[in-house]
């Protein structure tokens, strides 16, 4: 914990502007655009939040609850607690602090031009853009009816920063005017034809660790007639799905394939983590379950068995218990074997 004594040093050394940006935030003028843009008119094309540099705070001039100091900002940015929110500023990683610290404008640019030539560095900093574009999912939009129908509901959608990509052309515009095309499509956000994916898959999941940092995303149609159904960032899973549930003390988690089933299952109350395919657990994650008694739930048709039986055998070999669900009809997930009871 914080005293507000630390708490005060750390806002005055922090310019809001320079954290309004890193937050993927467009700022011009000391204004930019609403974080809930569907609230105004036109998806707020006019942005409605300015920013008092000097005083470190910002306002929106239509939502009364959209204003306050930088912590507040991330705080509604990125859907955190205020713990979480202060933990976030304080964040060691280069990625997250290094351009918010006032430092001389000429040190600031060239760290910038240097951390971009780092490959992982580069490609952080664009999903980190791509996440801060997004939204919080309305409870009245399609996708809110399409997660509340598997009963995952809103506590569940703002713990684990789900996301709606709610205006298409604003978000492709934004990333463009950042980033150059040959980045975005090298990253696999932008297609061959230069446009922006997910256009059909508008809920994005992030996998985020446990400081909140996101580190991939799988972006879900919600129409099903729409295949492939998901879509996965480019690049490596770094760890499973709502890795904050390894948190290394003792207790039984529930291993899911996909992260709509992780989700329903932490709804209903159980302790969950995913992984996005039958074939995508890797040995390096078996240490993460450190103390935890595993229960399989991966599908039950032919990959998702193999995959139990690989995953069953490492973490086994690693001195874990483990044990399959084993109450899957045929051809069922958790998720319609849930709503089937
Ligand atoms: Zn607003």
């Amino acid at each position: 914990m914080s005293s507000s004594e630390e708490i005060k040093e750390l806002k005055s050394s922090l310019s809001i502007t320079a954290v309004a940006k890193r937050l993927g935030l467009n700022v011009e003028r000391g204004h930019f655009r609403c974080l809930f843009p569907e609230r105004h008119a036109h998806g707020d094309r006019t942005p409605s939040v300015s920013i008092n540099e000097a005083k470190g705070y910002f306002r929106c001039f239509v939502c009364n609850d959209v204003k306050g100091d930088v912590i507040e900002l991330v705080r509604l940015s990125l859907g955190m607690s205020f713990p979480e929110a202060i933990k976030w500023l304080r964040g060691d990683t280069p990625s997250i602090v290094r351009d918010m610290q006032k430092i001389p404008v000429q040190k600031k640019f060239q760290e910038e031009k240097k951390s971009e030539e780092h490959p992982k560095f580069f490609k952080e900093k664009i999903l980190f853009d791509f996440l801060s574009l997004l939204v919080p999912i309305p409870p009245n939009h399609q996708v809110g009816w399409w997660l509340a129908n598997r009963r995952i509901y809103k506590p569940i959608w703002d713990k684990v920063l789900l996301r709606l990509l709610y205006d298409y052309d604003h978000v492709s515009r934004a990333l463009l005017l950042k980033h150059s095309l040959e980045d975005l499509q090298f990253v696999g956000l932008f297609n061959k034809q230069g446009y922006l994916r997910y256009g059909r898959h508008p809920l994005i999941i992030p996998y985020v660790d446990e400081m909140h940092r996101p580190f991939f995303f799988q972006a879900r149609a919600i129409d099903k007639n729409i295949v492939p159904k998901e879509l996965n960032f480019q690049g490596t899973i770094p760890f499973p799905y709502n890795k904050e549930a390894l948190d290394g003390k003792h207790g039984i988690i529930y291993l899911c394939e996909g992260a709509i089933d992780t989700l329903t299952l932490l709804g209903h109350g159980f302790n969950a983590v995913g992984i996005p395919g039958s074939n995508s657990f890797k040995p390096e994650w078996v240490s993460l379950f450190n103390n935890k008694k595993v229960i399989l739930c991966l599908d039950n048709d032919s990959a998702g068995r193999a995959g139990e039986e690989r995953i069953s055998a490492l973490l086994k070999e690693a001195g874990l218990e483990t044990r399959s669900f084993g109450l899957l009809p045929e051809g069922k997930d958790i998720n319609a074997w849930l709503a089937s009871r």
